[in-house]
Formats: C-alpha cells, sequence, structure tokens
C-alpha cells in the first residue's frame, strides 16, 4: 500500500500523561503522527499533553486505558481507530516499579510490575500487528530500561519484565520484518521524571559518563528516527540511551 502512512493512520503512546511518554506523543505529533494518548489514571495531565500538541498545530486525543485490562485496550484502539484510522505506530511506554529486594519481594509486587511492563505491552502489540501487517507499513517502540542489561538491586521484578520486553522484541521483529513493519526496544538509563526524581542526586550524576542525567526528550528523539520511514531497515534493535551508563566499565573519575 502506498502514500504517506501519516495520512492512512495514527500513532499510539501508552502512558502519555507524563516522562518519557509524554514527550515521545509531542515529538510523533511535530513529526506529523495524530497521536493516541494513553493514560491510566491522570486524565489531567494527558489533557494537558493534548493541549501542547494542539497549541503546537498537531493532533491529538487522550484516551483512557489500563494496559493490564485487555478490554480496556480493545476500546482504546477501537476508539482511536474510528476516528483516525489503523494504529500504523506503537510506543509502549506505560511503565512502573516496585522495587524490593528478591528475598522479599512479594506476589503482589512481582506481577504488578510484569503485567504492566511486560504483558501490557503484549496486549497492545497483538492488538496492533494484524493492521499494520495489513497496511505493510508499521513500527513498534519498547521502552525497555537499562536495568534489563546491568543489575539494579531491588529491581528484579523490573529488570525481569524489561528483559522479557527486549526478549519479545527480537523475536516479533523477526516474524514481521517482511511486511515492511519494525519492531525496536530503546533502553534508558537514568532519565528525569516522576519514577526517577527522589532518586536523583550529585552522586548518581557522577556515576553517569556524560556526568548528567537524561531528559524525556532525548528518548523521544531515537524513538522518531526509530518511527521515521529512514529507520525502515533497523528491527530487533535496543538503543541505550544512557549517557555511556551501560558500557561504562568504571565510573568516570570525579570532575
Ligand atoms: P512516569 O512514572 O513518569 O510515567 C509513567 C506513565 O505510565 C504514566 O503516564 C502512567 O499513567 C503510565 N502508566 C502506568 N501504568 C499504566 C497502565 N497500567 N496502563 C496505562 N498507563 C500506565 O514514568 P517514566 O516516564 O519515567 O517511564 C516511562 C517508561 O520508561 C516506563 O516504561 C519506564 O519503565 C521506562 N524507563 C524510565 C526510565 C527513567 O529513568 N525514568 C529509565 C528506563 C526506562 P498515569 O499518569 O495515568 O498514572
Amino acid at each position: 500500500m502506498a502514500g504517506d502512512p501519516r495520512e492512512r493512520g495514527c500513532a499510539l503512546v501508552t502512558g502519555a500523561s507524563r516522562g518519557i511518554g509524554e514527550a515521545c506523543a509531542r515529538r510523533l505529533a511535530q513529526s506529523g503522527w495524530t497521536v493516541g494518548v494513553n493514560f491510566r489514571a491522570n486524565e489531567e495531565l494527558a489533557g494537558r499533553t493534548v493541549a501542547a500538541i494542539e497549541a503546537a498545530g498537531g493532533r491529538a486525543l487522550a484516551l483512557p486505558g489500563d494496559v493490564t485490562r485487555q478490554s480496556e485496550v480493545e476500546e482504546m484502539f477501537a476508539r482511536l481507530e474510528a476516528g483516525h484510522g489503523p494504529v500504523l505506530v506503537l510506543v509502549n511506554n506505560a511503565g512502573l516499579t516496585d522495587d524490593a529486594l528478591g528475598v522479599q519481594l512479594r506476589d503482589e509486587e512481582w506481577e504488578r510490575v510484569i503485567e504492566t511492563n511486560l504483558s501490557g505491552a503484549f496486549r497492545t502489540t497483538r492488538r496492533a500487528l494484524r493492521a499494520m501487517m495489513r497496511a505493510r507499513f508499521g513500527r513498534i517502540v519498547n521502552i525497555a530500561s537499562l536495568s534489563a542489561l546491568r543489575a539494579i538491586p531491588g529491581q528484579a521484578n523490573y529488570s525481569a519484565s524489561k528483559a522479557g520486553l527486549i526478549g519479545m522484541t527480537m523475536t516479533i521483529a523477526v516474524e514481521v520484518a517482511s511486511r515492511g513493519v519494525t519492531v525496536n526496544a530503546v533502553a534508558p538509563g537514568v532519565i528525569e521524571t516522576d519514577m526517577t526524581r527522589e532518586l536523583i542526586d550529585e552522586r548518581i550524576s557522577r556515576r553517569i559518563p556524560a556526568m548528567r542525567v537524561g531528559e524525556p526528550p532525548e528518548v523521544a528523539a531515537c524513538v522518531d528516527f526509530l518511527v521515521s520511514s529512514q529507520a525502515g531497515y533497523v528491527t530487533g534493535a535496543v538503543l541505550p540511551v544512557d549517557g555511556g551508563l551501560g558500557v561504562a566499565a568504571l565510573s568516570p573519575p570525579e570532575r
């Protein structure tokens, strides 16, 4: 099917009321996509994301939906598709942490994180794929984490969810590569959002080779590239966005 995919369908960013998801929604709207701004609870902030996109001349709509609930995922897709065509870009960003040392980690903490970060992304991916394959164009970007690749005490559940997300990324990427659909992941390091604000201090910045934490638009810029038509031959990749933290053998010397 020929033509500009931005005129044939739309984008969906899960967890776009704030943080990295908000930045991705704004960036994709700037790139010309009509964007579904999903949120779970924070309607007011999702409304603000939509208003900011519209004020910049873009198109967006707020979409309630908990990715851990199949019926809400279905409803969210149905609403978006009814007005804006198939979801041709999916950014699986909704996520949370619920940290505890492994020996103390309760079933609820394990399940909540796996359900949201991994199973949630699976539900939306499965729902989006058929239309993408039919359109012979699709872009799925999963927001993983450096925690999938490096051990951080207290994050066994989070790390397992993000490592699983990377495994899913690679597998689905090869399953759909011949249909013009790419599936990639980005692995942010420490990005300043509600999730990390309390943990961020001078000492953390000094351990990052770039000597600073990242900002949500820096992750969004990478997502925007992976969604673009120039990235059509990039699939199954995991792109770190971490100021060098993941490859550093030693913390840089203090400056
Ligand atoms: P925030 O806590 O700032 O935002 C989380 C977003 O996810 C919110 O929009 C929230 O919606 C939404 N959300 C949570 N649970 C659900 C759910 N069940 N269904 C739908 N939406 C949900 O997080 P960040 O922006 O920091 O993180 C975004 C992603 O990036 C996550 O997947 C996280 O794991 C990943 N990441 C973050 C890093 C960081 O340093 N910040 C580093 C590496 C990865 P609502 O506002 O309605 O609650």
